[in-house]
């Protein structure tokens, strides 16, 4: 099994906090969705013979294609690779663009998910956040999409300055009033470069604090776990049948295809990332070349990042995989470098798989670099 992700490199403003890679500026969009298709087609060997039970077109911005674009985008996928029956096939979109008409040309269309970037029901925070959409387009557009939907899945963010965890508390409720199946939901984090690390830095907003942000973390785990939500990644939130089967795929080490200007791939054994420039992508796809660059990775890092994903999961890290995949010396270190983190009560084994805590969870990056094998194979 596999996925494709499908990187759509266009936003219609830049939001304070990100750091993803995106154009405000849409002059080469159709040229953009030429050289998107030609990479798909490019690269079809590459999956060798997986089936594809996942395609997603993320971005920047996949909403800001019209709908023809996105059925080009998609029919290429399925007339070069082997896509499963029932593929969980996913448009991130934002609330400004799904207007009823556009939801309804895509309910026609095989897009089957829907994953809207919400952020945040309170025009304060999406101000602050430079969101182009207002908290009223965001309940709109829930509202309208589960008429044609059952897919769907919402983003918060929390930790937003000033955001009390009243406030917080009001955000998870309004959503879980829509009844939607999965939510994800991220710490705001200062990202350099950015127009809130510049506005941090120039002291015309504070910066964001950690421990209000690991606060709302557990106002969130806690009352979506009442509410019949899953935490099945830290950030990643799933009634029963609603996990995403795409960001499942990269965090149980699937094969991925990215496709478009910054996607990341993964072979099994090879990392790839593309070129991070919308004009850099286009002359290198009309030459028939793969803008990317490619990264062997070693057993060490192959453990490293199997310990890094695994610890986020409801799946966890499992002994007899690291011992049987990477050999004992690494089943041996991480059982000793585990051990002051179960004493804190941060991590836990449940029988042979090893877990974090829920006071763990939100600490868990930093848990997982002290397990980081270093300089060996
Ligand atoms: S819409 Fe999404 S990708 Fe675009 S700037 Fe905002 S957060 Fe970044």
């Amino acid at each position: 099994m596999s996925a494709i992700y499908i990187h759509i490199p266009f936003c219609k403003q830049a939001c304070h906090y990100c750091d993803f890679h995106f154009s405000t500026s849409m002059g080469k969009k159709e040229a953009m969705v030429q050289a998107l298709m030609d990479e798909i087609v490019l690269r079809k060997n590459e999956l060798k013979g997986e089936v594809v039970e996942t395609i997603y077109l993320g971005g920047g911005t996949p909403s800001v294609l019209d709908i023809g674009e996105i059925n080009q985008l998609v029919d290429t996928v399925y007339a070069n690779y082997r896509v499963i029956q029932n593929p969980e096939i996913t448009l991130e979109a934002n609330p400004d663009d799904l207007s009823k008409n556009r939801i309804v040309e895509l309910a026609k269309s095989r897009i089957n998910r829907l994953s809207i970037g919400v952020q945040s029901f309170f025009d304060e925070d999406l101000k602050l956040m430079n969101r182009a959409h207002n908290a009223l387009e965001a309940e709109e557009s829930i509202k309208d999409a589960s008429q044609y939907f059952k897919n769907i899945s919402i983003d918060l963010i929390y930790g937003i300055l000033g955001m009390t965890n009243a406030r917080w508390k009001q955000n998870i409720e309004k959503a879980l009033s829509f009844n939607i199946p999965h939510i994800s939901s991220y710490a705001l984090t200062v990202e350099p470069k950015t127009a809130l690390a510049h506005f941090i830095e120039k002291g015309v907003v504070q910066n964001v604090d950690d421990e209000v942000a690991q606060a709302h973390f557990h106002i969130l785990s806690d009352t979506l776990a009442d509410a019949g939500y899953t935490c099945y990644e830290i950030s990643n939130f799933g009634r029963p049948g609603y996990f995403s089967k795409n960001n499942t795929a990269y965090w149980q080490q699937k094969m991925y295809l990215g496709i478009g200007p910054s996607a990341h791939s993964y072979d099994g054994q090879r990392r790839g990332w593309n070129i991070r420039s919308n004009p850099k992508y286009l002359r290198a796809i009309a030459k028939g070349e793969l803008p990317m660059e490619v990264e062997v990775l070693s057993k060490t890092d192959r453990y490293n990042e199997y310990v890094m994903t695994g610890l986020r999961t409801i799946w966890g890290v499992s002994l007899e995989k690291i011992r049987g995949h990477y050999g004992d010396v690494y089943g041996q270190y991480i059982t000793q470098q585990a051990e002051k983190h179960i004493h804190n009560h941060l991590l836990y084994w449940d029988g042979d798989t090893l877990l974090a805590t829920r006071k763990g969870k939100f600490l868990v990056d930093g848990i997982a670099s002290d397990l980081f094998m270093v300089n060996l194979s």
